[in-house]
């Protein structure tokens, strides 16, 4: 039964395929742009649904592989395929959801489940499309579209097209390759999404602002936009048209277990001049304001506390720090264009890399602390 399908998929696959990985790929950006968090052109750290997709290294992946039996090693780090009708998971009706074997990565819900009949679990959509990656396979003189987790890279089955709707997506698994986590069970860390916090700082041009705060480590997203003025959906043109009071600034998504709000607070002070009122360098106008926008209480006693202490350090001496530390109002994503800017085009923007020395600070501090 599973070779006709196959050699069905065969002929069928030789003209669609590369529409089929095109397809797959707009229908995710298209989603994309109604998200919250926007489409990145480097493979995401953070996925749509919140969970950390940071590629795993191949020694990451290598000592995971360790724990799996030898089928499982077989399947996901050999690309094997188990024989139809064999797998654990084929008839499993229960509701809850396929974590990757390797990684715990959730791959796939029961509720996209159906029976192909094909002899493996079938799904007409994966839980997250930035958690499947996909790639041509041409063995077997097949040319077919494999898949894999995103995170760690294991080879889970292969999609084709004859699926049901509403996607028309047949995506046929290994069991092998899954983990099956039944709903209302506790699930083990690997299977849950990131615990993120947020923050908002300006300092100027958000195209620099943003490119700086993406080199941060543990900061999972850096979006541009314009905050803190005073009409809805505002455009470049109207912000910088002074019209609607807005300041650009960049709404950064980031990991309190890999950086702390004090940290950024540090590294936000040393990337721009806050003493600067109301321009950064040659961009003149309240939209390049130096400000950061809080969204909690601790977050606004801690911002105002750290300016506090830098404007009696020696570095600010006869100079008055100027940033307007507020709670946020709401954030409106900048145009597209204005996204990843110097990522994309290459170009420097002001400002400089603040991290090695906030980074070489936090060291240093705890060296002297851990000290007898
Ligand atoms: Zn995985």
């Amino acid at each position: 039964m599973h070779l006709l399908r196959h050699g069905k998929i065969y002929i069928l696959a030789a003209c669609t395929i590369a529409f089929m990985v095109a397809t797959l790929a707009m229908s995710f950006d298209d989603q994309t742009s109604t998200q919250e968090i926007s489409m990145k052109s480097k493979p995401r750290a953070l996925s749509r649904s919140g969970y950390n997709t940071a590629p795993l290294t191949k020694d990451q992946v290598a000592a995971l592989a360790t724990k799996l039996t030898p089928e499982q090693f077989k399947v996901t780090q050999k690309a094997g395929t188990e024989p139809a009708f064999c797998g654990n998971l084929l008839d499993n009706k229960k509701e809850g959801m396929y974590c990757c074997v390797v990684c715990g990565l959730p791959l796939f819900s029961s509720e996209n489940k159906f029976n192909s009949g094909t002899g493996w679990p079938s799904f007409f959509s994966p839980f997250d499309p930035d958690h499947v990656g996909y790639k041509k396979d041409n063995e077997f003189g097949m040319e077919r579209v494999e898949i894999d987790c995103a995170r760690c890279g294991a080879h889970l089955g292969h999609v084709f097209e004859d699926g049901p709707k509403p996607t028309g997506l047949r995506y046929c698994l290994n069991s092998a390759a899954l983990v099956f986590h039944e709903k209302g069970s506790t699930l083990p860390p690997e299977c849950l999404p990131m615990q993120l916090k947020t923050a908002y700082f300006a300092g100027g041009c958000f195209w620099g602002v943003e490119h700086w705060f993406q080199e941060c480590p543990g900061v999972a997203d850096v979006s541009s936009g314009y905050m803190n003025g005073s009409t809805e959906n505002p455009t470049y043109e109207e912000v910088c048209a002074h019209k609607s009071g807005h300041a650009e600034a960049v709404r950064v998504t980031y990991d309190p277990s890999k950086v702390s709000f004090q940290q950024l607070l540090d590294g936000f002070f040393r990337m721009h001049d806050p003493t600067q009122l109301d321009r950064q360098g040659p961009d003149v106008g309240d939209q390049y304001r130096s400000a950061v926008f809080t969204t909690d209480q601790e977050q606004l006693a801690q911002a105002k506390a750290f300016t506090a202490a830098l404007q009696i350090s020696p570095q600010f001496s006869g100079k008055k720090i100027v940033t307007v530390i507020e709670p946020a109002k709401k954030f409106f994503p900048a145009e597209e264009y204005h996204q990843d800017y110097v990522e994309r085009t290459g170009r420097a923007c002001h400002g400089v890399n603040p991290w090695p020395a906030v980074f070489a600070e936090k060291k240093e501090t705890t060296a002297v602390k851990s000290a007898p």
